[in-house]
């Protein structure tokens, strides 16, 4: 099925490629969503699988609301080459994703270009193009999931950096002395990733439950459920002073699951960015994801659509931090 040749308004399609979940969004050329549906990634049986499903998600969409695909934008977890569209590294729960053409295999299958970019860009690209920080210049986007993501926004164009790990956050030192998932020690991810709740709650108390349950403990009243939180509002907002002081990016935009409990960390952010303010004096200022969980899906039809001008004539957000580069 090719699905150019279809009546009807023209779109972009955007798609997340998660470790358990597949979601798949089709926007209009200002990034609208008007549909979206999501399926369980096949992580387990290898990268064709995986593609398969996402093809099969935007398939869905284009029966439910017939249109003409511009092109579409693919978010995945990992290290990835978005210049050739392929994943570079993968975690291993992933089966046959690190080296697969992904870009290549959408094209192939749909007619139209593909395009990929790491998640955590993706979800950068969606909050400045409809988002928390829409039409913002200069943002350093971070995602508390299991991990810590980072990307970062610099004169209204992803900046990836000369080997694709610039915005890493994440794995920054000077958090404490805290081993880390990647090796390291004292990184901004030992304090403030979901993993990381769980275990300095562990610590403190013996138990072991989930980032989402000790957030719901703390309203009820755990002390040492809020002490984790503010913990990680602080650390939040220290990697934002150390980013803000380094490059003069005061605006940072949270999503990922602990983001989710944004109630518990604001106190602690405000609190740390009161306290010391940057050396240009400027208010640095944290949100919260406005997307959610489509951010990542929005973004990487952004991506797309910058890709292809679409939608970057006008006034509209996506015009304002698009631009021919991106
Ligand atoms: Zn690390």
């Amino acid at each position: 099925m090719t699905a150019t040749g279809s009546p009807g308004p023209e779109v972009l399609a955007g798609l997340d490629i998660g470790g358990t979940t597949t979601q798949a969004v089709l926007c209009t050329a200002d990034l609208t969503v008007v549909d979206r549906t999501e399926a369980p990634t096949p992580a387990a049986e290898g990268g064709r699988a995986m593609v398969d499903t996402a093809l099969a998600a935007v398939r869905r969409l284009l029966g439910r609301t017939p249109a003409r695909l511009l092109g579409v934008g693919v978010g995945a977890a990992g290290v990835v080459d978005a210049a050739a569209g392929r994943v570079l590294v993968a975690s291993d729960s992933f089966r046959d994703w690190a080296g697969f053409p992904v870009a290549a295999a959408v094209e192939k299958e749909l007619g139209v270009p593909a395009y990929l970019d790491n998640d955590v860009n993706a979800f950068l690209r969606g909050e400045v193009a409809r988002g928390a920080v829409a039409g913002e210049q200069h943002v350093l986007g971070m995602t508390l999931g299991t991990g810590v993501g980072g990307a970062l926004w610099l004169d209204g164009a992803l900046y990836d950096g000369p080997r694709g790990a610039a915005g890493e956050i994440g794995h920054v030192p000077g958090f404490g002395e805290l081993p880390c998932t990647c090796g390291g020690r004292g990184h901004l991810e030992t304090v403030a990733s979901g993993r990381s709740v769980t275990a300095r709650y562990a610590e403190r108390t013996g138990r072991t439950r989930t980032a989402r349950a000790i957030a719901e403990a703390a309203v009820r009243g755990d002390a040492d459920a809020a002490a984790v939180y503010e913990a990680a509002g602080a650390a939040v907002a220290r990697a934002l002073l150390i980013t803000a002081g380094l490059l003069d990016v005061t605006t940072c935009v949270l999503g990922g699951g602990v983001a989710g409990a944004w109630h518990l960390l604001e106190p602690s952010v405000r609190r740390t960015l009161t306290a010391e303010p940057p050396v240009s004096a400027h208010p640095l200022t944290i949100l919260p994801t406005r997307l959610g969980e489509t951010a990542v899906a929005v973004g990487a039809a952004a991506r797309a659509g910058a890709e292809l001008e679409v939608g970057s004539t006008g006034p509209g957000p996506l015009g304002v931090t698009s631009g021919h580069r991106v």
